[in-house]
């Protein structure tokens, strides 16, 4: 692992249409080789923060007020996304992940620079599939026609193609069943290991963030509400009682607990 984090997000503030401020003073960052979640509740800023990262951050007025975001050593701050595509740090996106009029094969073709040679296409395509061989067998169905969990995988394949470093997704879990995502989950860890790819996982589903990653950031109403490991942040009372359910249904903000007196101090 290098000394110097892959991506490294210092103060990131996030605002929309000059008023809404979305990410306040947010900094994290992800080794190489780490797999790392941002784990927070609808709202949290999950999505703001990975638009920021990610460089779709002109839509709906939003843009970085403050901070510095930095991918290998250089600025990401005014890339557009297929440039931060380039440097190697690709996104799965929450919605509109895949091309649904075109067939499983014709959305891994459309990914990827014109620049590549056939050979080289050709050989990356043959890599999805290596990767996910249940695409192989839906290659020429429409990807609007997939289920769910195939429609996730084909997002993810497609990245896979575009020979990420960093590979960040957003709500891997988002609508899939249990056994659906822990399939992917599982698959996914396997990529990672087989071609040492790092992993930024934004999620709302603890027990997923907390399964996966090596090391986890919680978000809350824009800003950094705790980070540690899955096992420290696990064997805190009060993250059980927050974020992993232990709670009777009454569902409190750890800011909330923390002004109760309730929250001991582990950020
Ligand atoms: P979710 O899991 O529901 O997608 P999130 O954690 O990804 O939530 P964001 O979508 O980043 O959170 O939203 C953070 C804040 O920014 C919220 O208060 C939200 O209302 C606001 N926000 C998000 N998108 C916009 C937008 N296009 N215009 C104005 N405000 C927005």
């Amino acid at each position: 692992m290098s000394e110097q984090p892959l991506l490294k997000v210092d103060s990131l503030e996030v605002t929309y249409k000059k008023a809404i401020i979305a990410v306040q003073d947010v900094s994290f960052h992800v080794a190489e080789q780490q797999v790392v979640s941002i784990l927070g509740a609808n709202g949290a800023g999950k999505t703001s923060t990975l638009r920021a990262i990610t460089g779709f951050i002109p839509l709906d007025r939003a843009r970085v007020r403050r901070g510095a975001i930095t991918f290998c050593g250089t600025s990401l701050l005014g890339l557009l996304p297929h440039q931060i595509t380039s440097a190697g740090l690709v996104l799965v996106s929450e919605r509109d992940k895949v091309f649904p009029n075109l067939s499983v094969s014709e959305n891994i073709a459309a990914v990827g620079p014109s620049r590549w040679s056939a050979s080289n296409r050709a050989r990356r395509e043959e890599l999805a599939y290596t990767y996910f061989p249940r695409l192989a067998h839906l290659r020429r169905k429409e990807a609007g026609l997939l289920s769910g969990g195939e429609r996730q995988m084909l997002a993810i394949a497609a990245a896979i193609v575009c020979g990420p470093r960093l590979l960040a997704i957003d709500e891997l879990s988002l609508g899939l069943a249990p056994i659906v995502v822990q399939e992917l989950a599982e698959r996914l860890l396997e990529i990672r290991r087989e071609i040492k790819l790092t992993l930024l996982l934004v999620e709302q589903s603890a027990g997923l963030a907390m399964r996966m990653a090596d090391y986890v950031y919680v978000l809350e109403n824009g800003r950094l509400a705790a980070q540690g490991t899955p096992k420290a942040l696990a064997e805190n009372a009060d993250v059980q009682r927050i974020y992993l359910g232990a709670n009777n249904g009454t569902r409190k903000s750890y800011r909330d607990c923390r002004a109760a007196g309730g929250v001991s101090s582990w950020s």
